[in-house]
This record gives structure tokens, sequence and C-alpha cells, in this order.
């Protein structure tokens, strides 16, 4: 039986992200919108080209949510992007809406399916997401720190004229201004960072990347980034549908891990045929567990206007 993915929106990165999943050929893809004429539109041009790319992979766009039934995997991209000036907790109640809405219909076609979520405030979304799914938690995860992790390792692979393959990073906490970048972990084929670069160039690079979202808002003038974001999602859904079992950092419910409980937030996991299969635990300094706090209360702050 082949797999199948269901991309609810299909703008700028749910489009890609289907472009990326049949390009690879590992499932099958449905393609849903509310727009009419959208999700059709580049469905079909994404299987004219499937062809050249080999691909055996079929894929339809639509408005009818029962063309999604029995996914495998959903990932969610519906809703508002960032303008320039916005923050991504800017689009909170109008995305909350677009989510409840998703996900109450996903649960009826697909109540075995694993959803990733990347519509932002991300680990917001997730978090209702996994409330108005009422799925497993272990069923239930944001896209975020897959991303931002990629951002710094070819920030920091440029820096170092290295190949950005050999550059390791990890980013946790919310996909936010408040994300938590940890140099500790930073590495060039294991080499720590701090060998290869002063404390203020690697200072910097991080705050490039906490800003890495807004200054592609800022270049494009209208619509944010989505090649990253897209790329990101399907590293998750590879390691899923494939049970890669990758350590990625991801959006996960914490219920008592790094001294929380009761909320999402970006942390390395094991990702897996069931979903999130582990939450990796690993001992923060002081001064790491006092930012992860501040980004888990940010977070916090916003699911309370939603009592969630
Ligand atoms: P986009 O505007 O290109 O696409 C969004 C699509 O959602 C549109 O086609 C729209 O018609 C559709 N939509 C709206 N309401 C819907 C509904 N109720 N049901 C189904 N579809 C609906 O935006 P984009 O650039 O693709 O970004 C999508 C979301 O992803 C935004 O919230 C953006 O901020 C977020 N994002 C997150 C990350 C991340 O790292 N987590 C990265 C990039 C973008």
């Amino acid at each position: 039986m082949r797999k199948k993915v269901s991309v609810i929106g299909a703008g700028n990165v749910g489009a890609t992200t289907a472009q990326f999943v049949v390009q690879s050929g590992i499932a099958d893809v449905v393609l849903f919108d509310v727009a009419d004429g959208l999700p059709q539109g580049k469905a079909l041009d994404l299987a004219e080209a499937c062809p050249l790319w080999n691909s055996p992979s079929t894929i339809i766009g639509t408005r009818d949510y029962t063309d999604t039934n029995n996914s495998d995997i959903v990932v969610i991209t519906a809703g508002l992007a960032r303008k320039p000036g916005m923050s991504r907790n800017d689009l909170l109640h109008a995305n909350a809406d677009i989510i409840k809405e998703v996900c109450t219909e996903i649960a009826k076609a697909s109540p075995n399916a694993i959803v990733i979520v990347v519509t932002n405030p991300m680990d917001v979304m997730a978090q209702l997401a996994w409330k108005t799914t009422e799925f497993s938690c272990k069923r239930v995860m944001g896209m975020g720190g897959v991303l931002d992790a990629s951002r710094l390792r070819i920030f920091l692979s440029r820096e170092l004229r290295v190949s950005p393959e050999d550059v390791e990073a990890l980013v946790l906490g919310g996909h936010g201004d408040d994300m938590v970048p940890l140099p500790r972990f930073m590495t060039v084929k294991g080499i720590q960072i701090t060998e290869l670069l002063r404390k203020n160039k690697i200072a910097a690079l991080i705050e490039r990347t906490r800003n890495g979202g807004a200054e592609i808002v800022s270049l494009l003038k209208s619509g944010s980034a989505y090649y990253a974001p897209a790329a990101a999602t399907f590293q998750m859904i590879r390691s899923i549908l494939l049970d890669e079992k990758r350590m990625l950092p991801c959006a996960a419910y914490l219920n008592g891990e790094y001294g929380v409980k009761d909320i999402y937030m970006g942390v390395p996991v094991i990702l897996g045929k069931e979903g999130v299969e582990r939450i990796i635990e690993i001992r923060l300094t002081g001064e790491e567990k006092a930012q992860f706090r501040k980004s888990c209360a940010s977070v916090r702050k916003l699911t309370e206007k939603f009592s969630i």
C-alpha cells in the first residue's frame, strides 16, 4: 500500500511541500485548499512534472475533505503568512480559527494520521491542533526547529567556508524570537564551533537566525519563506514514513520533560512511524535553562488566550 500525505493549504509552503513529496516518490499526495482552482491547478502542474522526475507518486488537488480520507500524514499549512512588520504572533486569532476548522475535519477524515503543524504561531497552533483532534500527543507535532537549525547551519557554513553538510546545530524552544540556539551543540564534523569562531561572531549568526524569517519577509515584501520551511517539513515527513528514527528538533508536547508541563515546545525528538517516538532530554546549563523557560513563558502566554 502506498502511503498518503495530505497537505492542507495549497499556498507557498503547502505546494512546495507537496512538490518535495511527489518528487521523492515516497508517497501519494492530496493538496487541499478552500480557494477554488488553486489546489487543483497546482496539483495538475505537479502531476505533469512526475514523469520528468521518474516519480510513481500521484497527486490531486481538492476542496473536499473526503479526498483526504485515511491519510498517513496530514501537514497543516493553511492560514495567513506574515507581511513586513508583522510578528508570527500577529497571526494568532485568524489562524486559530482556521486550525480549529481544519483539525475538526482531519479528525473525521483521517483518525489515525500523524499531524505536522506548520501554520504560525506554530507552537500554539500545534497545541490547538492536539486539543482539537484529540489525537495522542505522539501523533501531533510542529515544524520549527528543523528550519531554525538549517538557517543557522547555512550561516555557519558560509562564515567558515565549509560544506553545510558537515555543520550541525541545535535550536530548542518556541519557534519565535525567543528560540534557544545552543552554541554548545554546534559542531563542524564533531569540532565545537567555539574552537573555530569567535564568540561575538557566533552571537551575530545566532541573532541572524532569530531574525531569519523576518529577513526573508522584508526582502520578498509580500509573503514569507517557503523553500526552506517546505524542505524542513519534508525531512520530518520522510523520517516518519520511512521510519528513519531521525533525531530532529520539533515542537512536541512536554509533560514534565525539561521541567515544564502541558505545553508544546521545540525539543529534540526521535521521529519514526509512530510519530514522536521519544523526547530526548539533555541537561541544560543554568543560562540555557533560563532561556528555555523564557521561551516557554512566551508560548504559554499565547496559549492561555485560548484556554488550551
Ligand atoms: P500562503 O498564503 O501562501 O498559503 C496559505 C494558504 O492557506 C492559502 O492558499 C489559503 O487559501 C489557505 N487557507 C486559508 N484558510 C484555509 C482553510 N480554512 N482551509 C484550507 N486552506 C486555507 O502562506 P504560506 O507562505 O504557505 O504560509 C502558510 C503558513 O505557514 C503561515 O501561517 C506561515 O506563517 C506559516 N509558516 C510557518 C513556518 C514554520 O517554520 N513553522 C515557516 C513558514 C511559514
